[in-house]
């Protein structure tokens, strides 16, 4: 358990906020896989201060749960976008899906010196040694997990990537890849359906690469799960060369 302060508040594009963290804490975090998560501690709105979990065994659970709801801050999870250890300072991109939810509204009121709490939570993507090509997917709330795999990817990487975003302003079009990588951006924009079915839609319809590959897909609960089961079903992938992750819920809260 690290307690840290808000340092910087950035807006980034109509749906994202990156939040700069600070303290001498983050020495304790050991940087692990790049899509490396936190659990993210914050105060409820009429909270002075954060109660942070004192144990660091996954015990830190149910010690929250016992905290009356006066006391308990929100717990959300979000990856570790950069770290900056000489300057003490993580970086975190929250998507703002609704400005109501409890991180998007902390995040966007967000002011230097406000406390806040970090838990590391390790990470998912391990690419497969027998995979020639790789295919990441996700919609907003991965588009900074997306992005530290293909900052950090070796420069023989060679992947197809599909991006959903909320509206063409979202889009990042100097996300910092390796010549192999090619991106597909695919907005929600003028379309009806739930967050990842555009993009889901988009690598159904796509061209795939044959050869072995390593899928990596996170997102809206809908978005891994349909995906898996497309490739599974319709492009005979194995089910072990596939990493899904429902990072959300839509319309639904976070536990926490
Ligand atoms: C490993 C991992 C890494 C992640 N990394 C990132 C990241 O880097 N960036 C990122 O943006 N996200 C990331 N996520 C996803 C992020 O944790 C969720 O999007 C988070 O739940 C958002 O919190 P929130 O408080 O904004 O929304 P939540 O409270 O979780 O709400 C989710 C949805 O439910 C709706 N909702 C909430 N309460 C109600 C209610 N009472 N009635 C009806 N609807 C409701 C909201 O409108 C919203 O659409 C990650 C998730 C995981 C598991």
């Amino acid at each position: 358990m690290i307690t840290l302060q808000v340092l910087r508040r950035e807006p980034v594009s109509p749906h994202f906020v990156r939040l700069t963290l600070t303290g001498s804490g983050l020495e304790h975090l050991e940087r692990s896989g790049p899509d490396q998560a936190v659990r993210l501690f914050f105060p409820r709105s009429g909270q002075s201060r954060l109660e942070m979990p004192t144990t660091s065994s996954l015990a830190w659970m149910p010690q929250l749960r016992l905290l009356p709801q006066a006391r308990r801050p929100w717990v959300r999870m979000y990856t570790v976008r950069a770290v900056r250890p000489e300057l003490h300072e993580l970086d975190v991109e929250l998507a703002l899906h609704d400005p109501a939810a409890p991180a998007a509204a902390w995040a966007l009121a967000a002011r230097p010196g406000d406390p806040v709490g970090i838990f590391d939570e390790g990470f998912t993507y391990v690419p497969r040694p027998h995979a020639e090509w790789q295919l990441l997917v996700g919609d907003e709330s991965a588009l900074p997990a997306i992005s530290a795999i293909l900052e950090r990817a070796p420069s023989s990487l060679v992947a197809r990537v599909f991006l959903e975003v909320p509206e063409a302003a979202d889009v990042r079009p100097d996300v910092v890849r390796p010549d192999g990588v090619e991106i597909l951006w695919v907005t929600r924009e003028g379309r009806d359906g739930p967050p990842g079915a555009a993009v889901l839609d988009a690598v159904m319809r796509a061209d795939l690469p044959p050869g072995p590959s390593y899928t990596w897909v996170a997102g809206e609960s809908r978005l891994p799960t349909g995906l898996r089961r497309h490739l599974v079903e319709e492009r005979g992938v194995a089910k072990s060369d596939i990493t899904f992750v429902g990072y959300w819920r839509e319309g639904r809260a976070a536990p926490g």
